[in-house]
Parts: C-alpha cells; structure tokens; sequence
C-alpha cells in the first residue's frame, strides 16, 4: 500500500484506520456520538487525494452545518496544501445553491437569484394571503409556510399534490400562487433550492451524466438526518448500482451516521435512509467505531444509560479510556431566573479555572429560553454568541439595507420593494401600495413595474423612490462591495433616519457592522483577488502523480491565508461569475446562525440543543430540564415523539468534553404565564453513581409517593369500570381546593391512568396539564374533570 505510514494515519485506530482507506466503494459507518465520524470522512477526503485516487474536483461532500463545512476545510487544509475552491463541500443547502448558480438558466431562475429565509418566506405568504384574499383564520400563514415546506420536502409540486377536499384543494392553489409569485420575482425559499436542483438532475440527461463523471466520491455527515429528497438526490448525482460503470461513472458513496442522533424527524428526516441505502447499494463495508474520544466516562456512562431506554436502536457500543472525569452536576433552582444565575456563576468559575469562553455551550431546547440566560450573561458582562436566535442578518435595520442592496441587484424582487418603499418614511401610504399590488396583478408585472400606472401624488412619490435607486445603482455601478453598502446606506436615508431615533444608535451601529461584514466576507472569497473561480477538474479522477492536477496547487492558500469558505459560482455554460453583491446577498441569507456582529471575540455559546449536532465543547450545561419542556409537551403524547426527545438529550449530552452540567426550575416564565413543573424524566433515567446533586434531591418524575386524594368526590363510577387497577381513592378534604400535584399518577374517567405534569391556579380556576399514555398530553380543570389520585 502506497500510504499506508501517511502521517494521515497516524493516530487513528484500527477501525477508524479501515474506514479511511476503504476501497472506492460504498460504504456505510455507523456509530455513536464522539467516536471519530466526522473526523474518518475528513480524513478519508483527504487521504484520498494524497494517495492520487481522487482530485479536488471529483470529491462532493455534505455537512449538516456550514460551521461543520467549514470546520472540514480548515481541517483539510490544514493535513495538505490543498486549493479547496475546486471542491465541493457544503451543506445540502449551500451546495444546491452553487448547483443552481451555475445552471441558472436550465432552472429558470435568474444567477442572482435570491434566497428567501423562513421569515421572508412566511411575509412573502402573508402578502399573497392578502392580495387573493385568503381567510387567514382558516388557513394560518404559518400553517401555509409549513404545508408548502412539506410538500417541496416530499418532491411534490402543486399538480402532485393530493387533494380530496375543498379545503385541502384551496392549500394547493394557494402553494401555486406562491410558486408564481416566487418565480415572477426571482426568488427560491429553502425547500425550493432542494427541489430546483433535484429536478434539474431529474429532467437533464447531459447534466446528470456530466456530475455522474465528475463526482468519484460521495461522502454525507449525519445521514440519519437526510430526508427523503435528499437521499433522491444523492441517488440521481452518483447513480444507482446498475447505473454505474467506469464510463458513465457515478461515485463510491460513503454515508456517515448513528441512527441514536436523529433529530429532525419532524423536519422529515427519515433514519430509514441508511437501511435503503445498505439494501439499494448493496453496502459490503459496514464499518463501526466504538471508542469515544470526546468525552469523560462519567459522561459518557450518562449518555449510554439514557439511550437505552429507547427500544429498536441499531445497538451500539462506545467506550473511553478518558476516565471517570468530574461528575455531572444537578441542580434545581427555584426560578428559571435563579436557574440562569446559577449557569451564570458556575461558568464564570469555569472562565476563573482557564477554561475559554468559545469551549462553554449553554444548550436549551427551545428558543424562547435564551433570553432569561442573556439577560444574566448580559448583566454579568460575559460575552455571549446565540446561534439561532436573532441573528445579525435577522435583524430588522439589517433586513432593511439588505432589500436595498437587494433591490439594487434586482428591482423586480417585490419582497424587498415592499419591505423598503415606505421605509424610512415618505408619504407612501397602505392604500397607494394596494393600488399598485392591483395594478401589477392585473398587469402580471413587478410593483417596480407597474409604477407609472398609479396617478398623481402618490405615484409621484413611488417615482421618485424608485429613480433614487436607479440613480444608486448607476452611480455604484463598478465599485466595491464596502463602496456600495456606504452609499446605499446614505442614499436610502436610513442612517439619517436612525439618527432621529431615540435608540437609533444601536441600529446605526449594526448598519456600520453590515460594512464589515462584507468586508470581510470579500477579504475570504477573494474577490478582486481572482474573482474568476479557479478552473475545475471536469474528468473526474484522473490519478496522476503530478501535485497541480491533484490541486496540490504550491500557490494555494495555506494554513495562514483566510480561508476562501463559500463556493466559487461560476455559470456552467457563459462561465459568468456573480457580482460581489450578489454572492454577499446570498451569503447572508445561507450563513444561519453566525453572529457575525460578535466573530472573533472568545464568547460562550448559546444554542438550541438541534443546533448543537455535530459539535463538541469542554463544558456544557443543559438547562430547563423539565416535564413539557425537555422533553417537550408536543412529543409526550406518542412513544415515538418521546424517543426523539430522548435522542436530542443524547445529543446534548454527547457535546460535553470534561464538563457536564444539568439543572431544571419548580417555576418558569414562559410565554407570559408562570408555570410549574415537575423534573424531567430524563433526569431520573440517568445513573446515580455519576450525578452529583447541587441541591437536596426533592420529588422527581419517579420518585413521588402518591396519595390517594380525589380532586372531586366523584370516583366510584372511575373505580368500577377499572376495578383493581388501583386502591380505593378518597374524596377530596374540601371541594374548593384541591390535592392534586405534580408528580401523581391520576385516574380520568374517560382517559384512564396519567401522570400530573403540572398544576396551576387555584381553586375553581385551578387546572392540571396531565400526561395520558393513550390520549396524550392534556390541560383539565380540576373543578370539572374527575381526577381520582391514584396509589
Ligand atoms: P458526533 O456523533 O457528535 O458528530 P463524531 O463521531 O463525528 O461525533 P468527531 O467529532 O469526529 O466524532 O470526533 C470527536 C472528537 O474525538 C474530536 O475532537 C476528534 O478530533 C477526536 N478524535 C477522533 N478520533 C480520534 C483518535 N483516533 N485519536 C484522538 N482523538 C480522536
Ligand atoms: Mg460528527
């Protein structure tokens, strides 16, 4: 074997050794949390092309996150002197983008087309909604957003769509409106960038082939989270088995995975994936690791423990030899504010210890907790970073320079005219702009279009907004990217409006930080360096032992140089290149969850627990760990909801380095009402030998003794029909109040046996959110519902 001493190889085990230098065929690794996954494919990559078997060009890998994306490059060129702009390696998303961008016209989009995130998405749908006068209490914009999503998720487009009733019926036609309005103003919400590109290999031979012969090597992170038109798509871009041959090509797929992390079922990922993936491509190398390298064992003994619970796994086996470590740490704060200001000392002891702020996550399940633990960071002055909160690009005076740059680019993109057009104000009014949305309707044209139809004042107004722009976009016609972000800001008039405004100041800065931003974003892509994306292998692998055809390139940027992350874009058939505009434009729109306001300062990280996949930190605390809400109250009503949740725990778990930290609040604030609740169940599933309690352990999920207390004197029919189920229960002490608490296993006439999750209130408004095995989560008030306690 040519490599077989590599210092590629060095370090890693036998397994892991195996998977790296696999033959070129295909292949799956199945394995748990920390055990070298995502590390085995980068290296695959890049032992693959240092032994010659594949060039740049010929390598198509998918991450979940483009900070995973970007993690492999840095990685990548960090083992060999590699120009990595010739390959492709990016998210699902990033690359259907890239796809698109070079076959812009067999798609039918404009090249700078622009990306729609699920906040454009959702007002370009409330807009329609009112154009065709949709009844939104019938059918909620959300609700809409949500459909569409799903269908384009399953390949459908509208004429797919089964219909039986006149409700569903008026859904489809509503997607294809939505469909025409997307396509009149050039732009693709995220479904439709996977769709789009999935079609376009559909429904053109030449292309399939020619990516068929260039990609040799398919390699796919976290495949248990694919969904169904994504594994269609890797099945169209290397073919099937039958399919394939040393001609028509098709690539060797390797499909990385661990069937205990799949998390996004209910964005329709599908873990069925990998079993069709070993049946259709006749998988001969199944490989598993079973050695841990993240974590401590007490960490690890803690994920293991808590994931058996789950029934039908695929069973795996991860050990360490890290030893024991710390214990893991519980406590119970009285408050969620409590609970906040607990995170926010134990952490800042961490920072006192040496421990960087970057390697500390604050992880949660849903968003609408961050806030209570920013506030604590925030009064605490601990630099943080939220990933997926408000983030920079989201914000509202960003979104507006960003429709400004956008319309720049294309004043046909009625999202951005109609976000912008009255902002900062200028007498443009709600009813001149519904005459303008009738006229261009009726006209089957863009708003900018149907301008010169709208008489007198207004329409001199609307005029004038728009010769502005035309104005700007001949006078930056030709600068750069920092030029024309400076002058559109003036010339709109919104840093002069911020001025006005009492807490503008904040706004102006964040407008002055989109300057950076893109500068920055210039200094990585490279434009104005070499704007034209450096030629790419289109044979697919042609070993050749010469280091520039395998992109050993000696003047490729190293270790040193800022890394050029995004894909070159390059049109596959006029070789046109976007302007810096447009790729900045995209960029923001696919760069989820970078903070960029804050890059570079070492700050703790906060994130959703979904967020966090893939990642790995020394210290992590895991907090509102409580019935309803981790796991959450959506997914306790079915088993299979509550495995899911039991995954993601596994998840959160497995990021934790050295660190481990787990807490939960008797109270919380959330969405405006107290509520009470009781400890995760999660909490009591895990191993008591490595849990450490901060806080005197009071009754948990499993530990409370129920009393028999009825919540209403009114048992005796309850108890005949489910005879010795349970012991005799007593009415209640008074009528008024009640007994029940969280914690007890109650009895309902009509739902049968349930666990009480929480109470609230008191007296005759008191009410009980119980747990059903059999009809799920429900709220019952305690004053009508016949609860029976029972022993
Ligand atoms: P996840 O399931 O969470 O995505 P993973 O299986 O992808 O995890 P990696 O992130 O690749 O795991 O690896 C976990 C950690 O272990 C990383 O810090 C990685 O560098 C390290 N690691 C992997 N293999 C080895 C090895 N052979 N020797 C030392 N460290 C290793
Ligand atoms: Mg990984």
């Amino acid at each position: 074997a040519p490599a077989a001493d590599s210092p590629l190889l060095a370090g890693l085990n036998a397994e892991q050794r195996a998977a790296v230098t696999l033959p070129p065929e295909h292949a799956l690794i199945l394995a748990g949390a920390g055990s070298g996954k995502t590390r085995v494919l980068t290296t695959r990559i890049a032992w693959l092309l240092q032994t010659g078997q594949v060039s740049p060009g010929g390598v198509l890998a998918v991450t979940f996150t483009n900070k995973a994306a970007k993690e492999m490059l840095t990685r990548l060129t960090s083992m060999l002197p590699l120009n990595v702009r010739g390959m492709w390696i990016g998210t699902f998303h990033g690359l259907c983008n890239r796809f698109l961008r070079a076959h812009h016209q067999l798609a039918g989009l404009p090249q700078a087309f622009q990306i729609l995130d699920t906040q454009d998405q959702l007002s370009a749908i409330k807009r329609l909604c009112k154009q065709h006068q949709v009844d939104e209490e019938r059918y909620p914009p959300r609700q809409l957003q949500w459909f569409i999503a799903g269908c384009k998720e399953d390949g459908l487009r509208p004429a797919d769509v089964p219909a039986s009733d006149s409700q569903a019926r008026r859904k489809v036609e509503i997607y294809q409106l939505y469909e025409d309005q997307c396509q009149r103003e050039g732009v693709v919400d995220f479904g439709e960038l996977m769709l789009r590109s999935y079609e376009l290999l559909r429904d053109h031979d030449a292309v399939r082939a020619h990516y068929r012969r260039r990609f040799r090597h398919i390699l796919i992170d976290e495949f248990q989270d694919t969904n169904r038109l994504q594994y269609a798509w890797i099945k169209l871009i290397a073919g099937l088995p039958a399919e394939q041959s040393e001609q028509a090509g098709g690539g060797a797929i390797l499909a990385v995975g661990d069937d205990d992390q799949s998390i996004y079922a209910f964005r329709g990922a599908r873990v069925g994936n990998m079993a069709d993936f070993v049946r259709e491509y006749h998988v001969q190398h199944q490989i598993k690791l079973e050695q841990n390298y993240r974590s401590h064992s007490n960490i690890l003994d803690a994920a293991n423990a808590l994931i058996s619970h789950n029934q039908g796994r695929l069973g795996k086996n991860l050990r360490t030899d890290a030893g024991a470590g710390e214990p893991v740490r519980v406590y119970e704060a009285p408050t969620d504010f409590a609970e906040a200001e607990w995170v926010v000392d134990e952490l800042k002891q961490l920072v006192r210890e040496g421990m960087a702020r970057r390697e500390i996550a604050v992880l949660y399940r849903s968003n609408a907790q961050s806030r209570v633990i920013e506030t604590q960071l925030f009064n605490a002055g601990v630099p943080y970073r939220v990933y997926g909160g408000l983030r920079f690009f989201e914000r509202a005076e960003i979104k507006h320079a960003l429709a400004y740059l956008r319309l720049l680019e294309n004043p046909r993109d009625d999202t951005s005219f109609l976000r912008v057009v009255n902002f900062p104000p200028r007498g443009i009014g709600a009813r001149t702009l519904e005459a303008l949305q009738d006229a261009a309707r009726g006209l089957g044209t863009s708003l900018h279009d149907a301008v010169s139809t709208v008489p007198g004042k207004a329409g001199a107004n609307l005029a004038a907004f728009i010769a502005r722009l035309d104005v700007l976009r001949e006078q930056t016609a030709g600068h750069t990217l920092r030029e024309i972000i400076e002058q559109m800001l003036e010339a709109s008039g919104l840093i002069e409006h911020y001025r006005g405004e009492k807490e503008g100041q904040d706004r102006i800065e964040n407008l002055q930080e989109l300057v950076n931003a893109a500068e920055s974003f210039v200094m990585q892509e490279g434009f104005g360096r070499d704007a034209v994306a450096l030629p790419v292998d289109e044979q697919g692998a042609v070993p050749s032992q010469s280091p520039a055809s395998q992109g050993l390139d000696p003047d490729a940027p190293m270790l040193d140089e800022p890394l050029p992350s995004a894909p070159a874009v390059v049109d596959a058939d006029t070789g046109e290149t976007l302007s810096p505009l447009a790729a900045f434009l995209t960029h923001a729109a696919l760069e989820a969850g970078d903070n960029q306001a804050q890059a570079g300062q070492d700050a703790v990280q906060l994130m959703t627990v979904h967020a966090s996949k893939g990642l790995e930190f020394d210290a992590v605390f895991i907090t509102g760990l409580e019935e309803g809400l981790f796991p959450h109250e959506n997914a306790l009503s079915d088993a299979g909801g509550l495995e899911e949740e039991r995954r993601l725990m596994y998840v959160a778990i497995t990021r934790a380095r050295q660190r481990l930290y787990l807490s939960h609040a008797q109270t919380r604030l959330l969405h405006g009402q107290t509520r009470y609740n009781l400890r995760s169940r999660f909490l009591d599933e895990l191993p008591e030998d490595v849990l450490k309690w901060l806080t005197p352990q009071r009754g948990g999920f499993a530990s409370i003794a129920p009393q028999p207390i009825a919540a209403r004197a009114d048992w005796a029919g309850a108890r005949g029909s489910f005879g010795s189920n349970f012991s005799a229960p007593q009415p209640s002490p008074a009528s008024t109040g009640h007994a029940i608490r969280a914690g007890q296993q109650v009895f309902h006439v009509k739902f049968g046996e349930g666990r009480v999750l929480a109470v609230e209130g008191a007296g005759d408004d008191a009410r009980a959110q119980v747990d059903f095995p059999r009809h799920g989560v429900k709220w019952l008030a305690l004053a009508i519902a016949k609860l029976t306690v029972v022993e």
